[in-house]
């Protein structure tokens, strides 16, 4: 019999004889598996799907998901942190939560600790070093030898590293375990080509690897195939793609040929970077049926001169152009940004700039970050704005955002939209409300017409806007007064 055609108890009592720990024998004799694992995530999208890896390469090999319970009760034989170099910070926080779990293994010492992710990818062997309890490292490249890390450290009893530079096969070839079945991020490419002056992600990602389009597809497919109605196509720059290729339009023939996969309902995208977007990608956009009229562009800054201190290459003008062009194609477009606000050497005047082009593109939201400094980056070593400074023209800046998301969310009122149920929380049962995002991305909260069939997860409602917040609207459609209610499977 091949691994393959094994059960998962089958397939971990395999393993298990390979592994000459103590600790697996009595998980497996409690039926825990291979073990009990638990992943505490940080940081961005990315490293959530990395997650997603994770787990599917620890359930792959026998170990089982905690439940909440056995998470409070720290009834787990692996925690696995997936960590991030993006916030501030981040070393001492992994080094205080590494300080905390070393207390769990004393109490407990069959557990195991691994840690992976971009801090992992930055301080490899220091880690095991200044953390000794720590079983296993390894870089974002190198989920798929986690399994075996940790059997070598439990054999011989050491720490274990194994962070290597280059990527040897794409990690979504890895297998998954998602967190959602009808949502599901499919990564087309790793790292970033770009030098940003602020940003981590070029040191500890590497240099941006694009994944081959059949691969890409089939890797769609089967999401389809078990049940996915909507893919989130992910990367650092999602349209730069191709680019190393030698295909500058391979991104936009990507969405196109997602166009072709039958079931599959919606696709979206995170996130493009304005200097690498052309109008052959807002052409698709716009003529693909089933690919999502939303965009998320990092605008960082609305002053070009900070644009240049960051080392972002395009400029206001162009960015504006992209809003405009998608907006005359696509009316309904919701575009939403990240914005950083007091970059080293921002005047009053270049933050004046980026509230200005607030008011021009009208962003349906934006993420908007005071910035600090990232060790390791450029801007860290200039100078700095002082906090109270930065902290004024934050407030500022995100009270501008709040009021004008409002007054867009507001225009959704007496639309009819197509919402994707995502929920039907506990909560949702007793109010008879159920929760999704329609075509663009809004979440929309739906009070179901008493008398009217109760949607679930993975079928989609068509009803009318009745009322709007700040970050999401509300359906509670009256049909007999002509408001639109129906549910489609
Ligand atoms: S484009 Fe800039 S901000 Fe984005 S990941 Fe690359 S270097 Fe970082």
């Amino acid at each position: 019999m091949n691994e393959d055609m094994m059960t998962a108890e089958e397939r971990s009592g395999a393993v298990s004889t390979a592994v000459d720990g103590a600790a697996a024998q009595t998980a497996l004799r409690h039926g825990r598996g291979k073990g009990i694992y638990y992943v505490h995530t940080l940081g961005c999208q990315m490293n959530v799907h990395d997650s997603e890896r994770i787990a599917g390469v620890l359930e792959a090999d026998g170990y089982v998901k905690a439940d909440q319970e056995q998470i409070d009760n720290n009834d787990v034989d692996l925690i696995v942190m997936n960590t991030c170099a993006v916030r501030e910070n981040a070393s001492n926080r992994m080094y205080g939560t590494l300080g905390q779990w070393a207390e769990l293994k004393r109490e407990h010492p069959q557990l195991q600790i691994a840690v992976g992710g971009c801090m992992a990818q930055k301080d490899r062997q220091r880690i095991t070093q200044r953390a000794p309890w720590v079983d296993a490292v390894f870089g974002t490249k190198n989920i798929g030898s986690l399994t075996g890390l940790l059997d070598k450290a439990r054999m011989y009893n050491t720490s274990q590293v194994e962070v290597a530079a280059d990527l040897e096969y794409f990690p979504s070839q890895l297998p998954a375990a998602r967190v959602s079945r009808i949502s599901s991020w499919v990564a087309i490419s790793v790292g970033c080509n770009n030098t940003c002056t602020f940003c981590i992600v070029p040191s500890v990602r590497g240099r941006e690897r694009d994944r081959r389009p059949g691969d890409i597809l089939d890797e769609i497919q089967r999401c389809v195939d078990s049940g996915a109605k909507e893919v989130t196509l992910l990367g650092q720059n999602v349209n730069s793609y191709g680019y190393s290729m030698g295909d500058r339009y391979a991104f936009s023939r990507l969405l196109r040929a997602c166009g072709d996969i039958k079931g599959l309902e919606r696709v979206r995208f995170t996130s493009p970077h304005p200097a690498a977007f052309t109008d052959d990608v807002i052409a698709a956009m716009a003529e693909t049926p089933n690919v999502m009229h939303q965009l998320h562009m990092p605008l960082q800054s609305g002053s070009d001169r900070i644009l240049r201190a960051m080392r972002r290459s395009y400029r206001t003008s162009k960015f504006m152009g992209i809003v405009d062009r998608v907006r005359e194609a696509m009316p309904d477009a919701q575009i939403t940004t990240d914005i950083i606000v007091g970059f080293p050497g921002e005047t009053e005047e270049d933050f004046q700039q980026t509230l200005d082009i607030l008011g021009r593109a009208r962003f349906a939201g934006a993420y908007t970050f005071e910035y600090s400094p990232r060790p390791g980056t450029p801007a860290a070593l200039m100078e700095q704005i002082p906090a109270d400074v930065m902290r004024e023209r934050y407030t500022r800046l995100h009270d501008m955002q709040e009021s004008i998301t409002l007054e867009e969310m507001g225009k959704f009122v007496g639309r009819d939209v197509e919402v994707l149920i995502s929920g039907t929380g506990r909560k949702d049962s007793s109010t008879h409300r159920v929760t999704g995002r329609e075509r663009t991305g809004t979440l929309v909260h739906i009070g179901v017409p008493e008398g009217e069939q109760m949607p679930q997860v993975g079928d989609f409602v068509t009803c009318t806007v009745t009322g709007s917040a700040r970050h999401y609207i509300i359906s509670d459609p009256d049909v007999r007064s002509g408001h639109t209610y129906s549910v489609r499977r």
